[in-house]
């Protein structure tokens, strides 16, 4: 009689791998042990659950129990058959590891089955600060950068912690006025690693651990801001014990922004400068922006303060295709010094009444701004 997986999980036979460990991990946690105290029932289906994600959480134990049922596994090579609940704990962390991430429900509360395993150690973290330009953050980059950290030396001898004995936890019997009450706590000699260290080659710290310089490549998504913290998984420190993994390397940045752009939250400003006499008859200018090279045809007399705005061409927002519009604002940039003939000419104008301010139809850089955002 073979089991059928898929009902065991509630999955049809087509499920994805995504939706089979959804499944599994809803039923893990209603019939987890630490929620069912005595219950039978509940840590058979606890066992049932657990056998049927090693085989249809495995892609390839899946085919084979797909094209032949049960009989897949007679040679060998199939899930386990749990006996008990130490078993599952003690050839599952793996897959719960897998399924919930580090930590999740902790082994300190699973340790009380028995499991001999220590709580997996992570290493300690690296931090590491970027420089970005505008570019890096519209179109986003890659930097190779020389990281520090420690790793375990090859000839380092991990043993058993004698006093846990690679529970990493201890358990100490305290007198309480209702009489005694047995504590768990974090074992001191290996730090709750479950490990000590049996011999460190000269050179290593007292985990074994040595300094090396490796090259990590960091790559940095468009749309990345201060404000961001990137994770590169494991290259942080080694941990400490031979069950552990690295700490992770987490990446901060600092932008540097040339000093004619502003940034204000997805949109981009940037400052055109004109000459007076190209504000007065018009120009056309080709403007660098992080987009490439935008030509503008600008009618004279051009305004100063004019704003104009280009959609699209401003910042990405992290992890959407959303981008913000570019804003140029004119600015006419007036001679340090006039010639004798720019002055008779501009005088010749003083009472020109064509050149006479005219308040009420001309908007003001405020009204312009607010016009832009309401
Ligand atoms: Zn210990």
């Amino acid at each position: 009689m073979g089991k059928d997986y898929y009902a065991i999980l509630g999955v049809p036979r087509n499920a994805t791998q995504e939706e089979i460990k959804r499944a599994y991990r809803k039923l893990a946690i209603k019939y987890h042990p630490d929620r069912n105290p005595g219950d039978k029932e509940a840590e058979e289906k606890f066992k049932e659950a657990a056998e049927a994600y090693e085989v249809l959480g495995d892609p390839e134990k899946r085919a084979r129990y797909d094209r032949l049922g049960d009989a897949a596994f007679t040679g060998g090579g199939g899930p386990h058959h749990y006996e008990d609940i130490q078993d599952i704990f003690r050839h599952f962390g793996d897959i719960f590891n897998d399924i919930f991430g580090e930590g999740f429900g902790g082994f300190g509360s699973w340790s009380g089955y028995g499991t001999r395993r220590a709580p997996r150690v992570k290493g300690t973290d690296l931090r590491v600060k970027l420089k970005i330009g505008l570019d890096d953050i519209v179109h986003g980059g890659q930097r190779k950068i020389k990281v520090k950290r420690k790793v375990r030396a090859p000839e380092t001898v991990y043993q058993t912690c004698p006093k846990c004995h690679g529970s990493g936890k201890v358990t100490r019997v305290t007198h309480t006025i209702f009489g005694p009450a047995e504590m768990r706590s974090t074992c001191n000699m290996c730090g709750g690693t479950g490990y000590v260290t049996a011999y460190a080659p000269p050179g290593a710290d007292e985990n074994g651990l040595i300094w090396t310089e490796e090259i990590v490549t960091v790559k940095i998504p468009k749309g990345v801001r201060e404000d961001v913290q990137l994770k590169v998984a494991q290259k942080g420190h080694d941990a400490p014990s031979p069950n552990g993994k690295p700490g992770d390397l987490l990446v901060t940045f600092e932008e540097h922004i040339p000093p004619d752009y502003a940034i204000d939250g997805l949109d981009l400003h940037k400052q055109l400068d004109l000459s007076l006499p190209e504000a007065v008859l018009g120009t056309s200018k080709l403007v660098e922006t992080p987009h490439g090279k935008i030509k503008l045809n600008l009618e004279g007399p051009v305004e100063p303060g004019k704003i104009l705005r280009i959609r699209g061409k401003g910042i990405p927002e992290l992890n959407t295709e959303r981008y913000g519009d570019l804003f140029i604002h004119v600015n006419v940039h007036m001679p340090k010094k006039l010639s004798e003939e720019d002055i008779r000419y501009f005088r010749s104008k003083l009472e020109d009444k064509n050149f006479q301010p005219k308040k009420a139809k001309q908007k003001t850089f405020f009204q312009k701004i607010h016009d832009l955002f309401s």
